[in-house]
């Protein structure tokens, strides 16, 4: 039988909505997996290469532009982000889904390029709730603090856009809310081409 190609998904949050404690738990489950983005930002304590980002430079990171390295690239708080081709095709074809963790921008671009891929965003409970959580990870200084909660407002607006809207505030609600639409995206008419043709078929 035919292997089934993985589905591309794309997962976006402003930071603070709890999204990398998601994919955690998301990635347990082998059927998934997040692609490795570059990025030009400074490790943060406890990020290595390779594993959390490809970390460049940004010469090295504009040259991998010119060279149609990406899928999509954004700029995002004074730096650069892109998701690699390299990362993304060769899993899909292996049956693997393949998650883009990726801010708006970059998302609007995968839309076009990719009208089939799944588009979910992840909410916080409330803005108030946000900025509260961005303050105690205390990781960051005020000032990028105050930067990425005025960015999370704009990303916030996007919304929409998504196919599905994910709140997280309860962690494992969320993550079950998140099966729940792989699910429901298997189920679809338009998922079961080959089902429908082989009952068909034999009827
Ligand atoms: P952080 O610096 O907190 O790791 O990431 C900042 C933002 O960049 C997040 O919203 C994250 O989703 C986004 N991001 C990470 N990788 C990529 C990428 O490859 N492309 C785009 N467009 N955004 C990315």
């Amino acid at each position: 039988m035919r292997m089934n190609r993985g589905r591309l998904i794309v997962f976006s949050a402003p930071s603070g909505c709890g999204k990398g404690t998601m994919l955690a738990e998301i990635l347990k489950d082998e059927r998934f997996y997040c692609s490795i983005s570059a990025t030009t930002r400074k490790p943060r304590e406890g990020e290595a290469d390779g594993v959390n980002y490809y970390f460049l430079e940004k010469e090295d990171f504009v040259q991998r532009i010119d060279r149609n390295e990406f899928l999509e690239h954004a700029c995002y708080c004074g730096n650069y982000y892109g998701t690699l081709v390299s990362e993304v095709e060769s899993k899909l074809d292996a049956g693997v889904n393949v998650i883009l963790e990726i801010e708006v921008q970059g998302a609007m671009k995968i839309k076009e390029l990719r009208p089939d891929a799944l588009f979910v965003f992840i909410a916080p409970p409330s803005v108030g709730e946000l900025r509260r959580r961005l303050n105690k990870r205390g990781t960051e200084t005020q000032e990028v603090i105050d930067k990425r909660v005025a960015q999370a407002a704009e990303e916030l607006k996007y919304m929409e856009k998504y196919d599905y809207i994910i709140v997280n505030d309860a962690l494992e609600d969320a993550v079950n809310d998140f099966f729940t639409v792989i699910r429901a995206e298997s189920l679809k008419t338009s998922a079961q081409a080959e089902f429908i043709e082989e009952v068909i078929k034999n009827a």
